[in-house]
């Protein structure tokens, strides 16, 4: 399982946010658990 970052958008291991939240790549603290792995939404 993984976070995505709102800001910058990459992806954060939870392993790594389990000791403090915040995006290692922009120090943004705003993350949110990608869903989109895990429900399918057809586009078209
Ligand atoms: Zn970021």
């Amino acid at each position: 399982m993984y976070y995505v970052c709102f800001d910058c958008g990459k992806k954060v291991e939870d392993e790594y946010l389990a000791a403090k939240i915040r995006c290692p790549y922009c120090g943004g603290k705003v993350l949110y658990k990608d869903r989109r792995s895990v429900v399918k939404i057809k586009a078209k």
